[in-house]
């Protein structure tokens, strides 16, 4: 039987984003901050249709916002990792991102009372190191790459990019990667962004957005018996008013069209469950 599953995947960054950048003047800091009305706003949402969600979180965030986040998790959320602070392993070196991800997960620990089985990189711009970290860290899956679209796959260590010759593929590991699109994130359609480098338009009409990802998924139905689709959200740019509606027609759009909603930690075990023999 057709099974077509959907995460909904909200990254939890508050300031953390804007700190990661040097953006810490009130205006910025403040536009993180209207994340936590955006959370309340979601979780609501979710409880109404009875969704269970997976929510990345850095650790700066669960030690900033510790009932914010206890909410979440006694909603039956999924905490995932989401980094120390929210700078990009690839701006990392190899000791500093171990020790990130080592005390996120101590903060995750103590939230939940468990470690994540999950990470999704800070800016999804994972370091050369981050596959063999996370495996050494006992983490299940990670959600940063885009290899795919509604397929799990494994994810490889040791590649070598070269160019003076053929890209050389390295070995396929235990972790499960969990893919995702920028098309699929609300950030890059919605934010407005303005720096000395470069301005990022955003503002998009929320119709436009919604019908994409309606129709990605729909895609998904038309062509695979099982699959997995993974939106991603960010509470302070999901959670304007406008936005908040596209986010409940897309519920209501998904649910017209047979969707399974799970956490991604659930969809990871139903993968591995059918990749088995
Ligand atoms: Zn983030």
């Amino acid at each position: 039987m057709a099974r077509h599953i959907v995460c909904l995947t909200f990254d939890f960054d508050v300031m953390s984003g804007w700190v990661a950048r040097g953006m810490t003047t009130p205006t910025p800091i403040s536009r993180g901050e209207f994340g936590i009305v955006g959370a309340g706003r979601i979780l609501a949402l979710l409880e109404r249709y009875g969704i269970r969600a997976s929510w990345f979180v850095p650790g700066v965030i669960i030690e900033t916002y510790p009932e914010v986040c206890a909410r979440v998790v006694e909603a039956g959320h999924e905490i995932g990792h989401h980094g120390w602070s929210h700078v990009p392993p690839a701006a990392l070196t190899r000791e500093q991102e171990e020790a990130g991800l080592i005390r996120g997960n101590q903060a995750i620990e103590r939230l939940c009372g468990k470690k994540a089985r999950g990470y999704r990189s800070p800016a999804w711009d994972l370091s050369p190191h981050t596959v063999d970290l996370l495996l050494a860290q006992g983490f299940d899956y990670d959600s940063s790459m885009m290899a795919d679209d509604y397929t799990p796959y494994r994810a490889r260590h040791g590649d070598v990019a070269q160019l003076d010759g053929p890209f050389l593929f390295g070995a396929t590991t235990r972790l499960i990667e969990m893919p995702i699109s920028w098309s699929l994130d609300d950030y890059p359609h919605f934010e407005f962004v303005r720096t000395q480098a470069a301005v990022l338009p955003g503002l998009m009409a929320s119709g436009a957005v919604l019908q994409n990802w309606l129709d990605d998924f729909e895609y998904m139905r038309r062509t695979l018996d099982w699959g997995v689709l993974t939106y991603t959200c960010h509470p302070y740019v999901i959670g304007r008013g406008h936005r908040m509606l596209m986010l409940e027609r897309l519920i209501e759009g998904l649910l017209e069209q047979g969707a399974a909603f799970a956490t991604m930690a659930d969809a990871v075990d139903e993968f591995v469950s059918r990749s088995s023999p």
